[in-house]
């Protein structure tokens, strides 16, 4: 079979791309939500993850200028590797389960002083939290003043970010958020939401900054929005 992409991440050529995600029925459309082709062969990385690097790679000096002092939270495999090679850069994992990363933390209360990192990255996390203000608010403490916070979620630009405490079951979350373990679907207004928390957001798609061409042979999500934070 002839090459059709390549990972970015991983750097090796494409002739198949696998699947990734869960064929579920949903009420809204969510960006990056379902089963989909995207999966890369070689190093099992998804679109979105592929993004996630790009955007690192090219929108950040994170990589040409060394890191600094680095968070991930919930740590894409594939991309901490990658992160963990940085030189002149402490780099720490951090989740809220047992066992997986450097620190066993709660975003909405972290153990670290102010000012400590340059870069937090949490993508795909805070969909998962209630406390939605004091994990913002406590990202916002602990990373650096001229540091960087990237954040990704799942997003539906049907409505506004829709969340309902009254949904309960398993079957109703992942209907109505895409998941059984989120509490909030991110509308078309998250940009806005998260700015009300006095953070500075640029947001950053793959169809207002890369041709056609390129989306196509990374197989990215055309309309993934990856946003990169500072504080205001
Ligand atoms: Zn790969």
């Amino acid at each position: 079979m002839d090459k059709i992409g390549y990972c970015n991440i991983c750097g090796a050529d494409v002739n198949q791309w696998g699947f990734c995600g869960n064929d579920i029925e949903t009420k809204f459309r969510i960006t990056g939500n379902g089963k989909r082709v995207g999966l890369c062969p070689h190093c099992q990385s998804y679109d979105r993850g592929r993004w996630v690097y790009f955007v690192l790679k090219n929108f950040t000096t994170l990589f040409e200028r060394g890191g600094g002092v680095i968070l991930h939270f919930a740590p894409e495999r594939q991309i901490e590797k990658y992160l963990r090679g940085i030189e002149k850069c402490s780099y720490y994992t951090a989740d809220i389960e047992k066992g997986v990363a450097d620190y066993e933390i709660d975003m909405t209360k972290m153990p670290f002083e102010d000012d400590t990192f340059d870069y937090i990255i949490a993508n795909h996390v805070l969909e998962h939290i209630e406390d939605e203000r004091s994990a913002i608010s406590e990202l916002k403490r602990c990373v650096k003043k001229s540091g960087k916070i990237m954040l990704s979620f799942p997003v539906t630009m049907d409505v506004k970010t829709f969340e309902n405490p009254d949904l309960k079951s398993k079957e109703d979350k992942i209907y109505y958020y895409g998941q059984e373990d989120h509490v909030r679907l991110y509308g078309k207004d998250f940009k806005e939401r998260l700015e009300s928390y006095g953070l500075k957001i640029e947001v950053y798609r793959p169809e207002e900054l890369l041709s056609p061409k390129l989306v196509e042979e990374l197989k990215l999500i055309r309309n993934d929005s990856v946003l990169i934070c500072s504080n205001e």
